[in-house]
Protein backbone atom coordinates (compact mmCIF):
# COMPACT_ATOMS: atom_id res chain seq x y z
CA UNK A 1 0.00 0.00 0.00
CA UNK A 2 1.40 3.57 -1.08
CA UNK A 3 1.82 5.62 1.62
CA UNK A 4 -1.09 8.08 0.89
CA UNK A 5 -3.47 5.52 1.04
CA UNK A 6 -1.98 4.58 4.32
CA UNK A 7 -2.57 7.87 5.74
CA UNK A 8 -5.83 8.17 4.25
CA UNK A 9 -6.94 5.13 5.51
CA UNK A 10 -5.70 6.14 8.86
CA UNK A 11 -7.44 9.26 9.06
CA UNK A 12 -10.74 7.62 7.79
CA UNK A 13 -10.37 5.39 10.65
CA UNK A 14 -9.79 8.21 12.97
CA UNK A 15 -13.23 9.52 11.93
CA UNK A 16 -15.09 6.77 11.45
CA UNK A 17 -14.03 5.24 15.53
CA UNK A 18 -14.36 8.96 16.35
CA UNK A 19 -18.16 8.84 15.44
CA UNK A 20 -18.89 5.65 16.70
CA UNK A 21 -17.15 6.03 20.11
CA UNK A 22 -18.89 9.35 20.12
CA UNK A 23 -22.46 7.37 20.08
CA UNK A 24 -20.97 5.01 22.48
CA UNK A 25 -20.22 7.27 24.92
CA UNK A 26 -22.64 10.09 24.91
CA UNK A 27 -24.64 8.53 28.20
CA UNK A 28 -21.34 8.64 29.61
CA UNK A 29 -20.65 11.47 32.18
CA UNK A 30 -17.70 13.82 31.39
CA UNK A 31 -15.44 15.80 33.72
CA UNK A 32 -16.77 19.44 31.67
CA UNK A 33 -19.63 20.00 28.88
CA UNK A 34 -17.90 20.80 25.89
CA UNK A 35 -20.45 23.47 24.94
CA UNK A 36 -19.38 25.36 28.32
CA UNK A 37 -16.13 25.61 27.55
CA UNK A 38 -16.86 26.22 23.76
CA UNK A 39 -18.96 29.30 25.15
CA UNK A 40 -16.30 30.09 27.21
CA UNK A 41 -13.74 30.40 24.81
CA UNK A 42 -15.77 32.35 22.28
CA UNK A 43 -16.89 35.19 24.91
CA UNK A 44 -12.87 35.58 25.42
CA UNK A 45 -12.95 33.93 28.99
CA UNK A 46 -9.08 32.60 30.10
CA UNK A 47 -9.24 28.69 30.33
CA UNK A 48 -8.20 26.44 33.30
CA UNK A 49 -5.49 23.96 32.82
CA UNK A 50 -8.15 21.60 33.66
CA UNK A 51 -10.79 22.76 31.06
CA UNK A 52 -7.76 22.58 28.62
CA UNK A 53 -6.51 19.78 28.46
CA UNK A 54 -9.90 17.89 29.11
CA UNK A 55 -11.35 19.06 25.75
CA UNK A 56 -7.67 18.03 23.83
CA UNK A 57 -7.51 15.26 25.52
CA UNK A 58 -11.27 13.92 25.48
CA UNK A 59 -11.38 15.07 21.91
CA UNK A 60 -8.16 12.79 21.07
CA UNK A 61 -9.92 9.89 22.78
CA UNK A 62 -12.69 9.90 20.52
CA UNK A 63 -15.46 11.23 22.92
CA UNK A 64 -15.98 14.51 21.64
CA UNK A 65 -16.90 15.14 17.97
CA UNK A 66 -15.18 17.06 15.34
CA UNK A 67 -17.84 19.58 15.11
CA UNK A 68 -16.91 20.50 18.38
CA UNK A 69 -13.97 20.45 18.03
CA UNK A 70 -13.93 22.40 15.36
CA UNK A 71 -16.42 24.98 16.89
CA UNK A 72 -13.52 25.37 19.89
CA UNK A 73 -10.57 25.63 17.80
CA UNK A 74 -12.64 28.69 15.66
CA UNK A 75 -13.41 30.26 19.24
CA UNK A 76 -9.17 30.03 19.92
CA UNK A 77 -9.15 31.72 16.37
CA UNK A 78 -11.28 34.62 17.06
CA UNK A 79 -10.52 35.24 20.76
CA UNK A 80 -6.93 34.02 21.25
CA UNK A 81 -4.99 32.32 24.13
CA UNK A 82 -3.06 34.01 26.57
CA UNK A 83 0.99 33.48 27.06
CA UNK A 84 -0.02 30.98 30.27
CA UNK A 85 -2.79 28.72 28.38
CA UNK A 86 -0.24 28.79 25.02
CA UNK A 87 2.84 26.77 27.22
CA UNK A 88 -0.09 24.77 28.79
CA UNK A 89 -1.38 24.12 25.51
CA UNK A 90 2.08 23.17 24.30
CA UNK A 91 2.41 20.85 27.53
CA UNK A 92 -0.43 19.06 26.94
CA UNK A 93 0.25 18.41 23.43
CA UNK A 94 3.58 17.12 24.51
CA UNK A 95 2.71 15.17 26.74
CA UNK A 96 0.01 13.26 24.73
CA UNK A 97 3.06 11.12 23.72
CA UNK A 98 6.44 10.38 24.39
CA UNK A 99 9.45 12.55 24.21
CA UNK A 100 12.72 11.48 22.67
CA UNK A 101 15.90 12.16 23.86
CA UNK A 102 19.84 12.09 22.65
CA UNK A 103 23.18 11.65 24.54
CA UNK A 104 24.29 14.93 25.67
CA UNK A 105 27.43 14.89 23.44
CA UNK A 106 24.83 14.65 19.98
CA UNK A 107 24.54 18.14 18.49
CA UNK A 108 21.25 18.38 18.29
CA UNK A 109 19.35 20.98 15.62
CA UNK A 110 16.18 21.45 13.71
CA UNK A 111 14.79 24.47 11.48
CA UNK A 112 11.07 24.49 11.28
CA UNK A 113 9.06 26.79 8.88
CA UNK A 114 5.36 28.36 9.90
CA UNK A 115 4.14 27.52 6.56
CA UNK A 116 3.93 29.03 2.31
CA UNK A 117 3.46 28.17 -0.75
CA UNK A 118 6.34 26.27 -2.89
CA UNK A 119 8.53 25.95 0.71
CA UNK A 120 10.59 23.22 0.12
CA UNK A 121 13.44 24.18 2.15
CA UNK A 122 13.73 21.68 4.59
CA UNK A 123 14.24 19.03 1.69
CA UNK A 124 17.85 20.59 0.84
CA UNK A 125 18.44 21.87 3.97
CA UNK A 126 18.40 19.00 6.62
CA UNK A 127 21.04 17.04 4.89
CA UNK A 128 23.06 19.50 4.20
CA UNK A 129 23.38 20.56 8.24
CA UNK A 130 23.77 16.80 8.63
CA UNK A 131 27.12 16.84 6.52
CA UNK A 132 28.02 19.60 8.25
CA UNK A 133 28.23 17.27 11.15
CA UNK A 134 24.97 17.89 13.13
CA UNK A 135 22.09 15.54 13.84
CA UNK A 136 18.34 16.44 12.58
CA UNK A 137 15.58 15.09 13.96
CA UNK A 138 12.68 16.46 12.18
CA UNK A 139 9.01 16.00 13.27
CA UNK A 140 7.38 17.57 9.97
CA UNK A 141 4.01 18.40 8.97
CA UNK A 142 1.73 17.67 5.48
CA UNK A 143 -0.33 20.61 4.07
CA UNK A 144 -2.00 22.75 5.90
CA UNK A 145 -4.40 25.28 4.40
CA UNK A 146 -2.97 27.01 1.23
CA UNK A 147 0.51 25.79 2.24
CA UNK A 148 2.09 22.58 1.19
CA UNK A 149 4.23 19.97 3.41
CA UNK A 150 7.30 18.32 4.09
CA UNK A 151 5.74 15.19 4.30
CA UNK A 152 3.46 14.71 2.00
CA UNK A 153 6.27 16.11 -0.73
CA UNK A 154 8.60 13.12 0.47
CA UNK A 155 6.09 11.11 0.37
CA UNK A 156 5.68 11.69 -3.58
CA UNK A 157 9.25 9.47 -3.80
CA UNK A 158 7.84 6.13 -4.37
CA UNK A 159 8.04 3.70 -1.58
CA UNK A 160 8.97 6.73 1.10
CA UNK A 161 7.67 6.19 4.04
CA UNK A 162 7.14 8.99 7.20
CA UNK A 163 5.80 7.20 9.60
CA UNK A 164 8.18 5.33 11.86
CA UNK A 165 8.32 4.16 15.52
CA UNK A 166 10.04 6.15 18.15
CA UNK A 167 12.97 3.79 17.97
CA UNK A 168 13.33 3.76 14.04
CA UNK A 169 13.73 7.38 14.20
CA UNK A 170 16.11 7.88 17.14
CA UNK A 171 18.78 5.24 15.28
CA UNK A 172 17.92 7.17 12.08
CA UNK A 173 19.15 10.30 13.39
CA UNK A 174 22.29 8.98 14.82
CA UNK A 175 23.06 6.58 11.30
CA UNK A 176 21.93 8.98 8.84
CA UNK A 177 22.70 12.20 10.53
CA UNK A 178 18.65 13.58 10.19
CA UNK A 179 15.50 11.85 10.10
CA UNK A 180 11.85 13.45 8.88
CA UNK A 181 8.85 11.54 10.48
CA UNK A 182 5.52 12.57 11.10
CA UNK A 183 3.08 12.72 14.50
CA UNK A 184 2.57 9.44 15.32
CA UNK A 185 0.20 7.53 18.04
CA UNK A 186 3.65 7.83 19.89
CA UNK A 187 4.50 11.01 19.31
CA UNK A 188 2.57 14.34 19.55
CA UNK A 189 -0.66 12.47 18.86
CA UNK A 190 -2.92 15.74 19.47
CA UNK A 191 -0.91 17.46 17.11
CA UNK A 192 -1.15 14.88 14.34
CA UNK A 193 -5.25 14.98 14.98
CA UNK A 194 -5.78 18.91 15.54
CA UNK A 195 -3.53 19.28 12.49
CA UNK A 196 -5.67 17.16 10.11
CA UNK A 197 -8.35 18.94 11.40
CA UNK A 198 -7.38 22.45 11.31
CA UNK A 199 -6.14 21.75 7.57
CA UNK A 200 -9.98 21.67 6.22
CA UNK A 201 -11.76 23.71 9.10
CA UNK A 202 -10.33 27.79 8.55
CA UNK A 203 -8.18 27.50 11.63
CA UNK A 204 -4.74 27.40 10.80
CA UNK A 205 -4.13 31.14 10.99
CA UNK A 206 -4.54 31.31 14.47
CA UNK A 207 -0.97 32.21 16.63
CA UNK A 208 -1.76 30.37 20.15
CA UNK A 209 -2.55 27.00 17.56
CA UNK A 210 0.28 27.34 15.40
CA UNK A 211 2.66 28.25 18.23
CA UNK A 212 1.44 24.63 20.17
CA UNK A 213 1.50 23.23 16.82
CA UNK A 214 5.17 23.99 15.97
CA UNK A 215 6.92 24.02 19.58
CA UNK A 216 5.13 20.60 20.84
CA UNK A 217 6.78 18.72 17.43
CA UNK A 218 9.82 20.60 18.16
CA UNK A 219 10.68 19.74 22.08
CA UNK A 220 8.78 16.29 21.80
CA UNK A 221 11.58 15.50 18.94
CA UNK A 222 14.58 16.26 21.33
CA UNK A 223 16.04 18.75 19.56
CA UNK A 224 18.05 20.79 21.88
CA UNK A 225 18.89 24.28 19.22
CA UNK A 226 15.61 25.18 16.90
CA UNK A 227 15.45 27.84 14.16
CA UNK A 228 12.67 28.93 12.94
CA UNK A 229 11.31 30.00 9.53
CA UNK A 230 8.93 32.77 9.84
CA UNK A 231 7.84 33.18 6.79
CA UNK A 232 5.96 36.69 6.14
CA UNK A 233 3.77 37.76 3.46
CA UNK A 234 1.04 36.79 1.12
CA UNK A 235 1.94 33.62 0.83
CA UNK A 236 2.08 32.83 4.40
CA UNK A 237 -0.27 33.03 7.31
CA UNK A 238 1.48 35.65 9.05
CA UNK A 239 0.92 38.54 6.47
CA UNK A 240 2.87 41.52 8.33
CA UNK A 241 5.91 42.46 10.51
CA UNK A 242 3.60 42.84 13.85
CA UNK A 243 2.08 39.94 13.60
CA UNK A 244 5.56 37.81 13.22
CA UNK A 245 6.73 40.01 16.08
CA UNK A 246 3.86 38.67 18.27
CA UNK A 247 4.57 35.15 17.03
CA UNK A 248 8.04 35.29 17.25
CA UNK A 249 8.05 35.93 20.94
CA UNK A 250 5.52 32.96 21.56
CA UNK A 251 7.73 30.58 20.02
CA UNK A 252 10.90 31.93 21.51
CA UNK A 253 9.51 32.26 24.89
CA UNK A 254 7.62 28.66 24.99
CA UNK A 255 10.67 27.34 23.41
CA UNK A 256 12.83 28.61 25.77
CA UNK A 257 10.64 27.69 28.92
CA UNK A 258 10.60 24.44 28.00
CA UNK A 259 14.88 24.33 27.70
CA UNK A 260 15.10 24.64 24.39
CA UNK A 261 17.24 27.26 22.21
CA UNK A 262 15.58 29.23 19.69
CA UNK A 263 16.64 31.73 16.85
CA UNK A 264 14.23 33.01 14.45
CA UNK A 265 14.64 34.31 11.11
CA UNK A 266 11.60 36.16 9.16
CA UNK A 267 11.54 35.43 5.44
CA UNK A 268 9.88 37.03 2.52
CA UNK A 269 6.92 35.17 1.44
CA UNK A 270 5.79 37.20 -1.47
CA UNK A 271 6.54 35.29 -3.77
CA UNK A 272 6.46 32.01 -4.23
CA UNK A 273 9.62 29.99 -3.25
CA UNK A 274 11.50 28.42 -5.70
CA UNK A 275 10.04 27.79 -9.43
CA UNK A 276 7.89 24.67 -8.40
CA UNK A 277 4.95 24.20 -6.02
CA UNK A 278 3.51 20.85 -5.95
CA UNK A 279 4.81 17.67 -3.50
CA UNK A 280 6.61 15.71 -6.69
CA UNK A 281 7.60 18.59 -8.64
CA UNK A 282 8.98 20.37 -5.67
CA UNK A 283 11.41 17.00 -4.63
CA UNK A 284 12.59 16.98 -8.42
CA UNK A 285 13.65 20.82 -7.62
CA UNK A 286 15.05 19.97 -4.27
CA UNK A 287 17.20 17.01 -5.65
CA UNK A 288 18.48 19.69 -8.59
CA UNK A 289 19.37 22.18 -5.91
CA UNK A 290 21.63 19.00 -3.75
CA UNK A 291 23.27 18.68 -6.98
CA UNK A 292 24.28 22.77 -7.32
CA UNK A 293 21.49 23.77 -9.75
CA UNK A 294 20.02 26.36 -7.46
CA UNK A 295 17.18 29.48 -7.67
CA UNK A 296 18.24 32.14 -6.04
CA UNK A 297 15.44 32.68 -3.46
CA UNK A 298 16.08 29.14 -2.07
CA UNK A 299 20.07 29.05 -1.99
CA UNK A 300 19.77 32.06 0.02
CA UNK A 301 17.08 31.34 2.41
CA UNK A 302 18.69 28.16 3.03
CA UNK A 303 21.82 29.25 3.60
CA UNK A 304 20.71 31.80 5.80
CA UNK A 305 18.93 29.22 7.62
CA UNK A 306 21.62 26.36 7.87
CA UNK A 307 24.05 29.01 8.86
CA UNK A 308 21.39 30.09 12.22
CA UNK A 309 22.04 26.45 12.87
CA UNK A 310 25.70 26.24 12.59
CA UNK A 311 26.32 28.93 14.70
CA UNK A 312 23.54 28.50 17.44
CA UNK A 313 25.06 24.53 18.10
CA UNK A 314 28.39 26.22 18.17
CA UNK A 315 29.67 24.22 15.20
CA UNK A 316 30.86 27.44 13.68
CA UNK A 317 31.37 30.17 15.59
CA UNK A 318 31.27 32.82 12.53
CA UNK A 319 29.18 33.44 9.67
CA UNK A 320 32.07 32.93 7.21
CA UNK A 321 33.09 29.46 8.63
CA UNK A 322 29.55 28.68 8.47
CA UNK A 323 29.05 29.68 4.65
CA UNK A 324 32.21 28.00 4.42
CA UNK A 325 31.11 24.33 5.80
CA UNK A 326 27.74 24.44 4.41
CA UNK A 327 29.27 25.04 0.09
CA UNK A 328 31.67 22.49 1.04
CA UNK A 329 29.19 19.92 1.32
CA UNK A 330 27.21 20.84 -1.27
CA UNK A 331 30.09 21.11 -3.92
CA UNK A 332 31.33 17.56 -2.90
CA UNK A 333 28.43 15.84 -2.98
CA UNK A 334 28.49 15.23 0.64
CA UNK A 335 25.08 16.57 1.39
CA UNK A 336 23.26 14.61 -1.88
CA UNK A 337 25.09 11.61 -0.86
CA UNK A 338 23.73 12.26 2.87
CA UNK A 339 19.39 12.87 1.27
CA UNK A 340 20.40 9.33 -0.80
CA UNK A 341 21.39 7.52 2.60
CA UNK A 342 17.92 8.73 4.64
CA UNK A 343 15.83 8.33 1.06
CA UNK A 344 16.79 4.74 1.56
CA UNK A 345 16.94 4.19 4.68
CA UNK A 346 12.77 5.60 4.86
CA UNK A 347 12.14 2.99 2.23
CA UNK A 348 12.44 5.14 -0.46
CA UNK A 349 13.88 4.28 -4.15
CA UNK A 350 17.25 6.29 -3.70
CA UNK A 351 17.40 6.27 -7.67
CA UNK A 352 15.32 9.00 -7.94
CA UNK A 353 18.44 10.80 -7.18
CA UNK A 354 19.79 9.94 -10.08
CA UNK A 355 17.08 10.16 -12.43
CA UNK A 356 14.43 12.63 -11.13
CA UNK A 357 12.17 11.05 -13.91
CA UNK A 358 11.42 8.43 -11.35
CA UNK A 359 8.96 10.69 -9.41
CA UNK A 360 5.26 11.10 -10.20
CA UNK A 361 4.16 13.05 -12.91
CA UNK A 362 1.28 14.78 -13.91
CA UNK A 363 -0.80 14.14 -17.41
CA UNK A 364 -1.35 17.04 -19.16
CA UNK A 365 0.84 20.40 -19.08
CA UNK A 366 -1.11 23.97 -19.10
CA UNK A 367 0.48 26.64 -20.45
CA UNK A 368 0.35 29.72 -18.09
CA UNK A 369 0.42 32.91 -20.40
CA UNK A 370 0.83 36.46 -19.45
CA UNK A 371 -2.31 39.01 -19.91
CA UNK A 372 0.05 42.33 -19.76
CA UNK A 373 3.14 43.41 -20.40
CA UNK A 374 5.51 44.87 -16.96
CA UNK A 375 7.21 44.34 -14.41
CA UNK A 376 5.70 42.03 -11.74
CA UNK A 377 4.59 43.78 -8.74
CA UNK A 378 2.64 41.21 -6.66
CA UNK A 379 1.85 37.61 -6.70
CA UNK A 380 -1.16 36.58 -4.37
CA UNK A 381 0.77 33.53 -3.19
CA UNK A 382 -2.22 32.46 -0.65
CA UNK A 383 -4.65 32.27 -3.83
CA UNK A 384 -1.99 29.83 -5.85
CA UNK A 385 -2.05 27.81 -2.91
CA UNK A 386 -5.54 27.66 -2.87
CA UNK A 387 -5.84 26.80 -6.50
CA UNK A 388 -3.30 24.38 -6.47
CA UNK A 389 -5.64 22.14 -4.08
CA UNK A 390 -8.06 22.01 -7.03
CA UNK A 391 -5.77 19.98 -9.16
CA UNK A 392 -4.99 17.56 -5.69
CA UNK A 393 -2.14 19.03 -4.81
CA UNK A 394 -3.04 18.93 -1.50
CA UNK A 395 -6.32 18.36 0.40
CA UNK A 396 -9.67 19.81 0.65
CA UNK A 397 -11.30 17.31 3.64
CA UNK A 398 -9.62 15.17 5.61
CA UNK A 399 -10.17 12.41 3.56
CA UNK A 400 -8.82 14.27 0.17
CA UNK A 401 -6.65 11.60 -2.15
CA UNK A 402 -3.30 13.76 -3.00
CA UNK A 403 -2.26 13.79 -6.59
CA UNK A 404 1.44 13.75 -6.34
CA UNK A 405 2.43 15.13 -9.50
CA UNK A 406 0.15 17.82 -9.81
CA UNK A 407 1.47 21.69 -9.41
CA UNK A 408 2.80 24.59 -11.64
CA UNK A 409 5.98 25.76 -12.49
CA UNK A 410 6.30 29.73 -12.08
CA UNK A 411 10.24 30.97 -12.58
CA UNK A 412 8.89 34.58 -12.62
CA UNK A 413 8.82 36.69 -9.25
CA UNK A 414 8.22 40.17 -8.05
CA UNK A 415 10.82 42.69 -10.07
CA UNK A 416 10.60 40.69 -12.93
CA UNK A 417 9.53 41.83 -16.62
CA UNK A 418 6.81 40.52 -18.26
CA UNK A 419 5.69 40.66 -21.82
CA UNK A 420 1.78 39.90 -23.13
CA UNK A 421 1.26 36.33 -24.69
CA UNK A 422 4.48 35.75 -23.01
CA UNK A 423 4.23 31.69 -21.59
CA UNK A 424 5.13 32.40 -18.10
CA UNK A 425 4.79 29.05 -16.07
CA UNK A 426 3.33 25.39 -16.81
CA UNK A 427 0.32 23.98 -14.79
CA UNK A 428 0.73 20.25 -14.03
CA UNK A 429 -2.52 17.67 -13.81
CA UNK A 430 -4.14 14.86 -14.51
CA UNK A 431 -7.33 16.63 -15.82
CA UNK A 432 -7.13 19.74 -18.14
CA UNK A 433 -10.04 21.12 -17.44
CA UNK A 434 -9.86 22.19 -13.77
CA UNK A 435 -5.89 22.24 -15.03
CA UNK A 436 -7.24 25.74 -17.24
CA UNK A 437 -9.10 27.22 -14.67
CA UNK A 438 -6.00 27.14 -12.07
CA UNK A 439 -3.82 28.41 -14.61
CA UNK A 440 -6.00 31.61 -15.19
CA UNK A 441 -6.23 31.86 -11.30
CA UNK A 442 -2.30 31.72 -11.03
CA UNK A 443 -1.63 34.77 -14.09
CA UNK A 444 -4.68 36.99 -12.40
CA UNK A 445 -2.82 36.54 -9.18
CA UNK A 446 0.08 38.64 -10.56
CA UNK A 447 -0.15 42.24 -10.59
CA UNK A 448 1.64 44.27 -13.07
CA UNK A 449 3.36 47.62 -12.83
CA UNK A 450 4.19 49.47 -16.20
CA UNK A 451 7.46 50.92 -13.72
CA UNK A 452 10.04 49.16 -13.06
CA UNK A 453 9.63 47.27 -9.57
CA UNK A 454 12.64 46.79 -7.07
CA UNK A 455 13.74 43.13 -6.20
CA UNK A 456 12.56 42.68 -2.39
CA UNK A 457 15.10 41.64 0.41
CA UNK A 458 14.35 37.84 0.83
CA UNK A 459 15.75 37.64 4.85
CA UNK A 460 13.74 40.57 6.54
CA UNK A 461 15.03 40.02 9.86
CA UNK A 462 16.90 37.67 12.38
CA UNK A 463 16.86 37.33 15.60
CA UNK A 464 19.40 34.94 17.48
N1 LIG B 1 3.75 24.31 11.10
C1 LIG B 1 3.22 23.50 12.06
O1 LIG B 1 3.76 22.47 12.40
N2 LIG B 1 2.08 23.87 12.62
C2 LIG B 1 1.43 24.99 12.30
O2 LIG B 1 0.41 25.26 12.87
C3 LIG B 1 1.98 25.84 11.29
C4 LIG B 1 3.15 25.46 10.70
Amino acid sequence: MNSICRYERVTFLISTRRSLRVERNSGEKMKFNPVELIVKKRNGAVLTRDEIKFIFDTYESGKIPEYQMAAFLMSIYFQGMQIDEIRTLTEIYIESGKQITFPENMITVDKHSTGGVGDKISIPLAPIVAACGCNIPMISGRGLGHTGGTLDKLESIPGMRTDFSEKDFKKFVKDVGFSIISQSKELVPIDRTIYALRDVTGTVGSLPLITASIMSKKIAEGAKNLVIDLKVGTGAFIKNMEMADELSDLLISTGNNLGQKVAVVYTNMNSPLGKYAGNALEIKESIEFLKGEMSPDIYKITKTLACQMLLLTGVSDNSSDAEKKIIEVIQDGSALECFRKFVKTQGGNPDVCDDVSLLPKSKFEIPIISNKTGWIKAIDSQQIGYSLIDIGAGRKTLDSELNYGAGAYFPKKIGDFIQKNDEIGIVYCDDPEPGKVVAEKIINSYSISDKEVIKPDLILKIIN
